[in-house]
């Protein structure tokens, strides 16, 4: 099953590469799938990589390496990781050391939490904010006022950068819905952007999965997270 799915990596790579604008950046998501199978899609030029799971996420930045200071002398050295997942703030230790961009910030407690974190360590921690934009119940993600709020005082914030957005659509096969959700966040990037003209690094929004990049890129995503459609279905 392993080899089969190894097999059509590079293939599915391909195939998103055929499609995929240049400048919009594809994060493959390889929660739950081995270290054979990041280092097959390395191999096929892929260089940035997603994990929600901080226990999972430390243990393949270790081995593999990356764009963080000691994974210079491992295998994969200029791999660059992004933590997509839900994080407590007891695990900070377990993702900022190794990640290039926490994309899934969703509560001001954890916010405060890696900013502090970023400042202990002379560090200044790129994130994106995560945006509520599906219909799901859920609490995590902030809505839009909760945004500007954070944003008007974001000089507060030492030892964070505000990057941009991260929305996930409603999980559904109605595509006027995951359209107007991508509508939603892409409108309030463009509204931001405008807003906040001195905030020059806030230009990214991260949505699209493996059902619905293709709708994301047409509005506006800088970055996609494609797990399924690269690694095939994960085993829980
Ligand atoms: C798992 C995950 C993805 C990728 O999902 P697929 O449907 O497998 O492409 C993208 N974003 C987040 C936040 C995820 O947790």
């Amino acid at each position: 099953m392993i080899s089969e799915n190894l097999v059509m990596i590079s293939e599915n790579l391909d195939s998103i590469r055929r499609v995929l604008p240049p400048e919009v950046k594809l994060v493959a998501v390889s929660k739950f799938h081995p270290n054979e199978a990041i280092l097959e899609a390395y191999a096929h030029g892929q260089r940035v990589f997603g994990e929600n799971r901080p226990q999972e996420f430390a243990a393949k930045a270790q081995s593999l390496g990356g764009l963080f200071p000691g994974g210079e002398s491992l295998p994969c050295p200029d791999l660059e990781w992004h933590f997509i997942g839900h994080l407590q703030t007891n695990k900070l230790k377990m993702v900022l050391p190794y990640a290039s961009i926490v994309e899934s910030v969703d509560s001001a407690h954890l916010l405060d939490a890696v900013n502090a974190w970023g400042s202990a360590n002379g560090r200044v921690i790129d994130i994106l904010l995560e945006m509520h934009i599906g219909a799901e119940e859920t609490k995590q993600g902030f809505h839009e006022e909760e945004i500007l709020e954070l944003l008007f005082n974001a000089e507060k914030y030492r030892g964070v950068r505000f990057c941009g957005l991260m929305g996930m659509a409603s999980h559904t096969d109605d595509e006027d819905a995951i359209r107007a959700d991508f509508q939603r966040i892409s409108l309030f990037m463009d509204y931001l952007r405008d807003l906040f003209p001195e905030y020059s690094a806030f230009t990214q929004l991260s949505i699209g999965m493996s059902g619905d990049w293709k709708i994301a890129i047409q509005y506006g995503a800088t970055s996609v997270r494609i797990g399924t459609a690269i690694f095939g279905p994960r085993a829980y």
